[in-house]
């Protein structure tokens, strides 16, 4: 017992110190593109792009690091629509699926659900993201939701892409285990994180070469759980 707080204890610690550093960084890095941005016409813009480019993710990493290390309490819940969050994300995430040769086909159940919108946002814009990358030449990302059980519903987000080797399936939600040239692997952690704070739970099943299907299980709202909110 005793060592599992003092664990407490030093996870805590750990991300106080995690937070701080990355709220320092932002700032001087927020300056330094300032400065590249300035410069712009006097160097090579290919180099100049580059630096941005390199500036961006790290502005990504600390940002996705920063909700690891604190994350954001589930504030703002409010009653949602899984249809109309799902079309939200969806729309959103149009224009990235034709660059991809990606087709989205949402068959979604509607059910009211309590979450912090933004949140369920993130978690849907990471798994779809997912989703679309792991098929190179392209394909279709289907979303569906059913009744699960007699409290829960899912969402399902399936893709027929390279999918997941089984010994790298256990590892998921580690951080920084990406296997692409430009990922950062905290995308998993995160929405793992996210339901859990939401009392559901993300399931991912893969086999290589097939596909991969993520689900997210999540409470269905109760009538004492108040009014739809409008999400944003
Ligand atoms: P990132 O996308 O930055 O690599 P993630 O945490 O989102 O980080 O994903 C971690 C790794 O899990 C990915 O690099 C990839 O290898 C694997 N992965 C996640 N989702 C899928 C998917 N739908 N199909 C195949 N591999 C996936
Ligand atoms: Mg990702």
């Amino acid at each position: 017992k005793d060592e599992l707080l003092q664990k407490t204890e030093k996870l805590r610690l750990v991300g106080e110190l995690a937070a701080g550093i990355a709220h320092e960084v932002r700032n001087p890095l927020t300056t330094v593109k300032g400065f590249i941005q300035l410069l712009q016409r006097e160097i090579d813009p290919h180099v100049c792009k580059l630096m941005l480019q390199e500036m961006d993710r790290i502005a990504k990493i600390v940002d996705e690091f920063l909700f690891l290390a604190k994350p954001k309490p589930v504030n703002r819940l409010a009653v949602q629509s899984v249809s109309a969050l799902t079309r939200q994300v969806t729309d959103l995430l149009l224009p990235e699926a034709i660059l991809h040769n990606v087709q989205l086909v949402c068959e979604t159940e509607d059910f009211p659900f309590v979450c912090d919108a933004n949140q369920i946002k993130q978690v849907l814009i990471n798994l779809i993201k997912n989703a679309i990358e792991a098929m190179p030449i392209g394909g279709i990302v289907k979303i569906r939701s059913y009744q699960y059980n007699e409290t829960l519903f899912a969402l399902e987000i399936i893709d027929g892409g390279v999918g997941i080797a089984p010994d790298r399936l256990d590892r998921l939600g580690e951080p920084f285990f990406s296997q692409k040239e430009k990922g950062i692997g905290l995308g998993l952690m995160i929405c793992f994180k996210i339901i859990e704070n939401h009392r559901g739970r993300l399931q991912i099943d893969s086999e290589l070469g097939q596909g991969t299907k993520a689900t997210i299980y999540l409470p269905i709202a109760q009538p004492a759980d108040g009014q739809t909110g409008s999400s944003g």
